[in-house]
């Protein structure tokens, strides 16, 4: 019975997935359609699937594999990825991989480091958890590969988790960095969490400082009051609660920049253990492995003062 629905459920995924690509011998395709409009089918079967979960996996696995393996066959045989079709399949592929949330991080970390190869750094992937699709291209000139925000900020918390799973680092300008600290520009410059709170996304802004975001070398440059000063000029409403809670994680993770009389031994513990994490990768999946209380947890997690 199961051998059936995995039959039917590769039938349908590799029927839209071959529409994609006869439709590529259109050359007016790419033109005319967007990363998120061509997956977008794929996705919704994806969405709507109600059978068993591992099939589903099963299925959606094979399919981002045999992508990744067409973009490095043709990346090797032509010693470069000037073929923009063939690497916009990649970006399908971590719709379907976040969409279904399929559990194989080895798979997960091997398309990102594809696309991270190609683009030098996670912009075209990743623009689409920061700002809502009609926004994004016009703040980035990047066009959304997701369906809306909170599509955006479900796949990066996808990959993230799994990235951290790996432990996987990515070498940008020479510099090894996790993907939550990887630069947004090609030039070394635009880390996550600056251009999130620099553009006010502060959902995205949570996910990364929650994931272990590291502001250090910012700080060292800039001054903790840089950043603060950045969260309440950018945003005129600067006391919504968006903005407070924004604020709050920040101090919540740097207690570093309170006064010294501000500064609780229960603070500087958090932020120790908390560091002690995120050398292992372990932030925010640590944390609720811990034998403590549930009340300690949520001050781990910055949930509390
Ligand atoms: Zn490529």
């Amino acid at each position: 019975m199961e051998n059936m629905v995995e039959k039917e459920v590769a039938v349908a995924l590799e029927s839209h997935f071959a529409q994609l690509v006869d439709a590529y011998e259109n050359p007016n395709f790419y033109q005319n359609n967007t990363t998120h409009q061509i997956s977008e089918p794929l996705c919704q079967y994806i969405k709507q699937f109600e059978g068993p979960r591992e099939v589903l996996h099963k299925c959606c696995k094979n399919l981002v594999v045999s992508i990744v393996e067409k973009h490095k066959t043709y990346v090797k045989a032509q010693k470069n990825c000037n073929n923009i079709l063939i690497h916009m399949l990649l970006y399908v592929a971590a719709r379907v991989a976040s969409c279904s949330e399929m559990p194989n991080t080895e798979v997960v970390v091997d398309l990102l480091s594809a696309i991270f190869d190609c683009d030098k750094s996670f912009r075209n992937l990743l623009m689409g958890a920061y700002f809502e699709p009609d926004v994004c291209f016009l703040v980035t000139h990047v066009q959304s590969v997701f369906s809306s925000l909170e599509e955006g900020l479900g796949a990066y918390r996808y990959f993230l988790q799994h990235t951290n799973k790996a432990k996987k680092y990515f070498v940008s300008n020479g510099f090894p960095r996790r993907m939550v600290d990887t630069n947004l520009q090609e030039a070394g410059i635009g880390h996550p969490a600056v251009f999130a709170i620099a553009n006010r996304c502060l959902r995205t802004f949570k996910l990364l400082v929650e994931h272990g975001t590291n502001l250090d070398d910012y700080l060292e440059s800039h001054s903790a009051s840089s950043l603060l000063e950045m969260i309440q000029l950018f945003i005129p409403e600067n006391n919504t609660p968006e903005v407070k809670f924004c604020r709050e994680v920040f101090t919540r993770e740097h207690p570093e920049i309170l006064a010294h009389e501000e500064q609780t031994l229960m603070m500087l513990s958090r932020k120790a253990i908390r560091r002690h994490l995120n050398r292992e990768f372990e932030l925010p999946s640590g944390i609720d492995a811990l034998p403590i209380p549930g009340i300690l947890k949520r001050y781990l997690h910055l949930d509390l003062d």
